[in-house]
């Protein structure tokens, strides 16, 4: 059987991605100076980001990942959060940078974030690819973010639509035709 490829219309291309992640990678390295950085990737999605970001932090990282499920359903609106990984860290006292993918409600982060000061780490931020403000129900602060979008569906470089997509080396939106 032949696979299709798919190849969706870009939102935001390689290069962009790459000169973004500069930036940031420029900001969070000033932000902490002299000081050890406890990165969190939040599988799966951020698992591209992360790995290109944290190349363009010049600081000592000490990466961990997580991984959380979230649930929303007919009688929930709200919808509810699973932690299916821990880190393996003691993150008292450190500085921790929590990089995530997307930020939609806000729910899955601001569980995230909750869960994270209860260990009492020196500080908590938060790095987001994407974030789409439109959505936003959970007021959470993005401290380091990559790009604003509106409310479409997003896919590649991580993000995936029903487990696929991932391997996209950009930004696209996943149409009702693909
Ligand atoms: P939130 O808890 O902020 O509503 O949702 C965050 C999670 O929903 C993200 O980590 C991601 O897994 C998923 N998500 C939200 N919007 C999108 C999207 O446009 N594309 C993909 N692939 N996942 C999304």
């Amino acid at each position: 059987m032949k696979m299709e490829l798919f190849s969706p219309e870009a939102l935001i291309t390689e290069d962009e991605i790459a000169h973004r992640i500069e930036e940031l990678g420029y900001s969070i390295t000033k932000d902490f100076e002299g000081q050890e950085l406890v990165v969190i990737c939040v599988l799966k999605g951020a698992f591209i980001f992360c790995s290109d970001l944290i190349k363009k932090i010049n600081l000592p990282i000490k990466l961990e990942f997580i991984s959380l499920s979230s649930y929303g359903d007919s009688t929930q609106s709200s919808g509810s959060v699973r932690l299916d990984m821990d880190i393996t860290a003691n993150i008292e006292g450190k500085n921790v940078l929590i990089v995530e993918d997307i930020v939609d409600t806000g729910l899955t982060i601001k569980t995230l974030m909750d869960i994270m000061k209860v260990r009492k780490p020196k500080n908590v931020k938060l790095a987001s690819l994407l974030y789409k403000p439109s959505k936003m129900k959970h007021s959470v602060k993005i401290d380091y973010l990559g790009f604003e979008i509106e409310d479409k569906f997003v896919i590649g470089y991580g993000l995936d639509y029903a487990g696929r997509y991932r391997e996209l080396p950009y930004i696209g939106i996943l149409n009702a035709g693909n």
